[in-house]
């Protein structure tokens, strides 16, 4: 069987040989770019070159990309465990061309590396380009021989890329994967393009750089057109492999496994396989997280990573894990990732300690918090409503730490729904209440300092807190 290991190295060596430059894959928190949450793409180191404010000595490079996509503009998080093919944490390969080749190569090099290199049947593969990108039509045509069945010309949603909402973007022309009838879904139009279901398989978006996008939306043209693309591992991985879901792959499937030993309970690749599939998914999320140096907090990338894990030890939960255990998972990520990502070996200790202690942080309350929603649930049953009000939502995550996303999680499986809205409106009182208690502090802290200075601290300290009152401030 072709490892995951060997695919990664094929595509280096491939674009290699044809004059790429290898860099290594950057951190997952994007250096100098306060647009973007964690690193989403391979282009994203390399965004200052595109908009031709940095110059490098080669104008194509290659790389292998670890990717977060959790937040932001591109966020999977709440596909994770239902598609065959959706991570938070996942590599992207990618040639690019610097205002060297651009289309027309970019087109033959990717169709060269899947059906020589690779060796893949043209029978599966289809190809979408931007509805007026005759050009791209046009290369793909001469370079497949594929006509309009299997070329398809789709709009903006699927064939414009951007990076976020602002940044360098263009129109794109990307391969798909056709799996076969039996994974279609219950859509009576299932088919590329028209559903987002596992059988049309996205594999490598070839990004046509030619835009860059300012904060007020307007396109300006790029110094130079270039090439930015992105070939998802995971899923060509699952491909050579001749499997159906990312997680029956040399990359995951180990990961499921250590799942099976922890929870004593089986995988299976329906439904009730969920859990396992987003813990899987979250270990290595967490694990790459941390040793890219973010940990836990309130906001921010922090509270993405701690959403990550806390989300992971509530599924942990539902397959009857009741102590720290994600931690475990870390070693495993590390002995599969070591060799592109020799990072995680030197800080495998400190990932392990962050993740315990969020870990056990959490037990501490869930349980409480599970009860809670459990009655909360009940009682919407018996009235026969569907939605768990925002102000219960945000109980939870104020008094037992459920991030939002954990509780719809919960209500989801009890098909209701969460009112979001109303979740945030009890965050923000609670936010003016606490700015309003600030607010009252710092005119206390002035008072006392004024106080301090001027030498009559106690007489000045009862003034003021009379002042404060007698104003309804305190
Ligand atoms: P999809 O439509 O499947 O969500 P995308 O269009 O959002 O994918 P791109 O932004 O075009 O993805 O990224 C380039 C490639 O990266 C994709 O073609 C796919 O192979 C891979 N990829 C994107 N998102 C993920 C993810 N969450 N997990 C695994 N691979 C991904
Ligand atoms: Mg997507
Ligand atoms: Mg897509
Ligand atoms: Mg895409």
């Amino acid at each position: 069987m072709i490892t995951a290991n060997d695919i990664r190295a094929k595509f280096i060596s491939f674009f290699e040989d044809r004059g790429h430059n290898q860099v290594h894959s950057s951190s997952l928190v994007p250096i100098d770019d306060p647009t973007l949450l964690f690193t989403n793409a391979g282009m994203n180191q390399f965004k200052n070159i595109f908009l031709g404010l940095e110059t490098r000595n080669y104008k194509r490079a290659v790389t292998s990309q670890k990717c977060v996509r959790a937040g932001g503009k591109h966020n999977d998080l709440d596909t994770v465990g239902k598609t065959a093919r959706h991570h938070t944490f996942f590599e992207m390969l990618g040639n690019f061309s610097f205002g060297d080749y651009f289309k027309k190569e970019a087109i033959a090099f990717a169709w060269e590396f899947l059906t020589k290199e690779l060796k893949l049947s043209t029978d599966n593969l289809y190809i979408t380009v931007y509805q007026d990108d005759d050009e791209a039509y046009e290369y793909w045509e001469q370079t497949t021989g594929f006509s309009s069945n299997k070329i398809l010309r789709l709009g903006e949603k699927d064939n414009f890329w951007s990076m976020g909402e602002t940044g360098p973007c263009g129109p794109c022309s990307e391969i798909h994967f056709d799996r076969g009838i039996k994974h279609s879904c219950s859509a009576p139009d299932c088919g590329l393009g028209k559903c987002d279901c596992d059988r049309w398989l996205e594999i490598w978006n070839l990004v046509f750089m030619q835009y860059n996008r300012d904060d007020k939306g307007v396109l300006t043209t790029l110094p130079k057109p270039s090439i930015d693309t992105g070939l998802g591992l995971e899923r060509i991985v699952s491909i050579m492999q001749q499997v159906n879901s990312n997680y029956e792959t040399d990359l995951l499937k180990p990961l499921i496994n250590e799942v099976e030993k922890l929870s004593n309970k089986k995988y299976d690749q329906g439904l009730s396989g969920f859990p396992f599939r987003v813990i899987a998914d979250h270990a290595r999320s967490c694990t790459f997280l941390i040793s890219d140096g973010v940990l836990p907090s309130n906001d921010g990338r922090g509270y993405v990573l701690r959403r990550i894990i806390r989300r992971a030890v509530r599924f942990g939960k539902s397959l009857g894990i009741n102590n720290s255990f994600l931690y475990k998972m870390s070693p495993k990520v590390m002995e599969l990732m070591k060799d592109s990502y020799p990072e995680l070996a030197d800080k495998l200790e400190f990932v392990q300690k962050i993740i315990k202690n969020e870990e056990e942080r959490f037990q501490e309350t869930l349980n409480d918090g599970l009860k809670i929603v459990t009655e909360v649930i009940k009682s919407l049953k018996e009235k026969g409503q569907t939605q768990i009000s925002g102000k219960e939502a945000f109980n939870l995550y104020d008094t037992y730490g459920f991030p939002l996303d954990l509780t719809k999680d919960i209500a989801e499986e009890e098909n209701l729904t969460v009112d979001t809205l109303g979740f945030e409106n009890a965050m923000k009182e609670q936010r003016d209440r606490a700015r309003n208690a600030q607010k009252d502090n710092q005119t206390w802290d002035i008072a006392l300092t004024f106080a301090k200075y001027a030498g009559n601290e106690k007489e000045t300290l009862f003034t003021g807190y009379d002042s404060l009152s007698e104003k309804g401030q305190i």
